[in-house]
């Protein structure tokens, strides 16, 4: 093909090749993200070492391409036109290794397979997290938590990759500006590579304890797809999923998207759903809540593509 971008993509493809990183063409976003829907994204390369990334970097700056780092893809919404560009797929990253209490695991290492690997290596505090569906580099971003809990009470520094100057670097926990699902702008230009957790030794068997944080889970919200909370909790500690069922929304449907009835803060793809139908659906929350409350929610999940749902 004559046309600049495919063109780009050709060349840019034979150099992944060469330098072996794993790849896949033309994707569908519903193989992608935890909601099931989406557009399709032109490139998801596999990085499966910080070396490979590092490579990938290289070579997507060298062809001006754009990219976009995922870890589960449980927080992301792809929009319906999907991504023109490369999502960096970081789930081959997934190393861990153990001193004493302490690991180190690769950003691509799922929370609920590192609770049941430090479950088995005698650690414990990773429980709670173990239901939540995403990535270790993910939740870092996110700073995500639950029943109390949150990850950065567990860990002591994450490594990550300048992707300016692509060189690697080590932050102490206290360094970066965690806060209620967030870490600030800290990680807008790098990527996390891997997380050093201190964790508690133990000689109990911790599955009984995971098994009733997910029966807990099981009661309160959906297992249609979805991306988990849409909103954070307000300004005054409410969760937002407590002013959407107030406003009258649970069940409220658009195309095939759906305010859940088991929980308010949760869109679920009822099997048929677009992007844009769970988009919509998300703005008729925040503008039914702002106009009924006069509170203003603000969106917990991440979305690649253009949209008009604001923070
Ligand atoms: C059913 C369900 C239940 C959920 N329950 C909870 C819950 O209880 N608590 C909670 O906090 N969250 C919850 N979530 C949301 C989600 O699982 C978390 O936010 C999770 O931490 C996101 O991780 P991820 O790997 O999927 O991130 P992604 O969605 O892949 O990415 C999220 C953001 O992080 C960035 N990112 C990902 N990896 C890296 C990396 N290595 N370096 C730099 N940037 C990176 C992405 O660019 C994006 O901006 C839930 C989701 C679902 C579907």
């Amino acid at each position: 093909m004559t046309n600049g971008i495919w063109y780009n993509v050709n060349v840019m493809i034979s150099a992944l090749n060469q330098l072996g990183i794993e790849y896949q063409l033309n994707v569908d976003s519903g193989e992608i993200s935890t909601l099931r829907c989406g557009g399709r994204v032109k490139v998801v390369a596999k990085p499966k070492s910080s070396f490979e990334l590092i490579m990938l970097l290289d070579t997507l700056n060298r062809y001006n391409e754009p990219y976009y780092p995922i870890g589960a893809c449980s927080n992301t919404l792809i929009v319906d036109a999907g991504y023109n560009g490369v999502l960096i797929d970081l789930s081959l990253i997934n190393h861990l290794s153990q001193t004493h209490s302490t690991l180190v695991v690769g950003c691509g290492t799922r929370l609920p397979t590192l609770a049941l690997k430090a479950n088995r290596l005698h650690l414990s505090g990773l429980e709670p997290l173990c239901t939540i569906p995403g990535s270790v580099g993910g939740a870092i971003v996110k700073n995500a938590g639950c029943f109390g809990e949150e990850i950065a009470n567990l860990i002591t520094s994450v490594t990550y990759l300048d992707i300016k100057t692509l060189t690697e670097h080590t932050a102490n926990c206290k360094e970066i500006p965690f806060e209620y699902r967030s870490s600030g702008r800290f990680f807008d230009d790098k990527i996390v590579l891997s997380v050093t957790f201190k964790l508690t030794p133990t000689n109990k068997d911790c599955l009984e304890t995971m098994t009733s944080y997910r029966n807990k889970r099981l009661k309160s919200q959906p297992t249609s797809p979805s991306l988990g909370s849409v909103f954070k909790r307000t300004a005054d500690v409410i969760s937002a999923g407590y002013y959407i069922d107030k406003a009258g929304l649970k069940g409220t449907t658009i195309g095939g998207a759906k305010v859940s009835e088991k929980h308010a803060n949760f869109i679920v793809n009822t099997g048929s759903a677009t992007s844009a139908d769970y988009l919509k659906l998300a703005t008729l929350c925040k503008n039914k809540v702002k106009e009924e409350f006069n509170i203003t929610l603000n969106r917990e999940i991440d979305i690649i593509g253009e949209h008009n749902l604001d923070k």
